[in-house]
């Protein structure tokens, strides 16, 4: 026998690039520009002094940050889920819930790892075409299914679907599972969590990498009914019962005190997304609107790959998509502060022949 013959292939998904290259403007991998609020250095100063507690081995059902998560959504604590980044939370589900025959339905310009865990769980899929304008239609996903994944506000467009199209797209699949990835819902979006009590087969995922500023602590959530957070349980149990660290734990539960801060960091990016906007249009960009702390642009003159070229050139980092062949003339462009902004439309203007 040869392992070779027995060995699993996949295709594994390629993240935005994190070079180290002083000054650099990183504006490709959609983090937040500014710092985690300053309850997070207390917490570390706090477990700095407790460092004994890292003997031994955290709750296993994540009990101190399920329930700090319960009592600031308002949500009861078995309707809570808590994983390593909301990567980790979306592969559990997806391997807990896809094991029928049809195909799971979502869109062919979305977040690309969900491809990628359809080949790793191994479950057929659908991708539905979104329009030309980007956007989606959710009359596209009234059909036989073996489940639906929206990220809303979609990535990496930006476009947001109103809530009461969520509402539709759940009336109209009562037994399969509807996954809503809201991983950029607080730059303006309405979050479908109110739902979770009315439809016991929608599952929302948030996570504290983008709108709260902390990517590098991996802490992703689901909000779904009790019955579906205990299946998700289950499958996670199987697997590894310690999935989140200590430090992490208390980090995230500890922030959710600091609402002023996630606030006013959510309304600095939205307010310089805006401005940017503007400055994108004077430029001649266009682009679809932007629910989100990113903003998805293509010129009609000078090719989006030449543009990210050129940027990288001067120091500051996009992401540009090759495949789709769809959106390969389109650049994905993460919200930074003012500063970095400004840095970038200087840059541009060397770039775009005005
Ligand atoms: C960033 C992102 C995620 C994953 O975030 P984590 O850092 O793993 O929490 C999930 N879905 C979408 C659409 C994203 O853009």
């Amino acid at each position: 026998m040869n392992w070779r013959e027995y060995v699993r292939n996949v295709t594994p998904y390629v993240p935005g690039e994190q070079p180290k290259i002083d000054n650099l403007i990183k504006l490709n991998t959609n983090e937040n520009p500014y710092s985690p609020s300053p309850v997070v250095k207390e917490e570390l100063i706090r477990l700095a002094e407790d460092y004994d507690c890292l003997r031994r081995y955290p709750k296993p059902d994540c009990d101190a940050l399920r329930d700090a998560l319960s009592e600031y959504m308002n949500i009861a604590p078995d309707k809570v889920f808590t994983g390593v980044g909301s990567d980790d939370v979306i592969c559990t589900i997806f391997s807990t819930f896809f094991h029928s025959k049809l195909p799971v339905l979502f869109a062919d310009i979305t977040y690309s790892f969900y491809e990628v865990w359809a080949e790793y769980v191994g479950f057929p899929k659908e991708l539905i075409p979104v329009k030309d304008d980007l956007s989606i239609d959710i009359n596209d996903y009234r059909k036989e299914n073996g489940g639906i994944v929206i990220a809303n506000p979609n990535a990496p467009t930006g476009l947001m679907l109103p809530l009461s199209k969520i509402e539709e797209i759940l009336k109209f699949n009562r037994d399969s599972i509807v996954i809503v990835d809201e991983a950029y819902i607080d730059f303006g979006g309405e979050s479908a969590v109110k739902l979770i009590d009315k439809y016991d087969n929608l599952i929302v995922i948030q996570t504290y990498s983008k709108s709260r500023n902390l990517a590098g602590l991996r802490i992703g959530m689901a909000f779904a009914s009790a019955e579906l957070i205990s299946k998700i349980k289950a499958v996670k149990f199987s697997v590894n019962s310690y999935t989140m660290n200590e430090p992490s734990l208390r980090i995230a539960s500890a922030v959710l005190k600091d609402e002023k801060h996630f606030r006013e960091c959510c309304d600095k990016v939205m307010k310089t997304r805006e401005w940017s906007c503007e400055e994108f249009k004077k430029l001649g960009f266009v682009f679809p609107e932007s629910s989100s702390n990113f903003v998805f642009v293509t010129h009609p003159k000078v090719n989006a790959n030449d543009i990210y070229k050129a940027l990288r050139e001067k120091g500051i980092l996009v992401r540009h998509f090759s495949k789709p062949e769809r959106i390969d003339n389109y650049l994905r462009i993460s919200i930074g502060t003012d500063d970095e902004m400004k840095a970038l439309f200087e840059a541009l203007r060397e770039i775009i022949p005005q």
